[in-house]
């Protein structure tokens, strides 16, 4: 299972813990004639890992436009009529950019013409295993539980109380050790969650905080 690395949605991201080297960046350059793998436009933003990648390198990577960058890293909401580029896209020899096209019409799948196109493409089968890794049956990257500080699994509606106390940046006040935090809500980084506390609403960190109650 992956671990430690924020995973976005879709499963096509960085890895901060893999930075990209300059072979690997001029060899993605190259293949790609310095465009986006996935929708051809330049300037590029740069290599992003595809996750659970059974290659290194070059193999492992894509080289990405900002606007694709950003709608697979989930800064962005998908644009279906962005990814009509996928209609090219999916048919890469590039096995890395037939992953994260695969992922990507997975998750647009409700538009018909995703659905047809995810019928129609042909992956080898070790190139759709890699495609299926660490997606749950929905096609959702698998998460990274949010967990309290005991490791207890939290979720939505949970209570919490603080085990310490916790300046609030920008908020000008001290959220107090022993404070109960009521109705918490999961964001998408596994070490945050959202809460009130004096009726501010906070990022709280998961590593600062002991449930309490479940959701009444
Ligand atoms: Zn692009």
């Amino acid at each position: 299972m992956h671990s430690g690395s924020p995973l976005g949605p879709y499963g096509a991201l960085r890895n901060p813990e893999l930075p990209a080297s300059a072979a690997t960046e001029a060899t993605l350059r190259a293949r790609s004639s310095d465009k986006c793998e996935l929708c051809s436009a330049a300037p590029s933003a740069g290599v992003q890992e595809v996750a659970h990648s059974p290659e290194s390198g070059a193999e492992a990577c894509v080289l990405l436009c900002t606007t694709c960058a950003a709608q697979i890293d989930g800064q962005a909401e998908l644009e279906p009529k962005h990814w009509f580029c996928l209609q090219e896209a999916i048919w890469s020899e590039v096995p890395a950019v037939q992953v994260t096209s695969w992922r990507l019409l997975h998750k647009l799948r409700e538009q018909t013409w995703a659905h047809d196109l995810l019928e129609q493409a042909y992956l080898s089968d070790e190139v759709l295993s890699w495609a299926k890794a660490g997606q749950d049956e929905d096609g959702e990257e698998a998460r990274i539980p949010t967990v309290d500080s005991n490791g207890t699994p939290l979720l939505d509606g949970d209570s919490v109380t603080l085990i310490k106390n916790l300046d609030v940046k920008g908020a000008n006040f001290t959220a107090k050790q022993g404070t109960v935090v009521k109705n918490i809500r999961l964001t998408d980084n596994p070490e945050h969650v959202d809460g009130r506390v004096n009726k501010v609403a906070i990022v709280l960190k998961t590593c600062f905080l002991k449930k309490v109650s479940e959701r009444s």
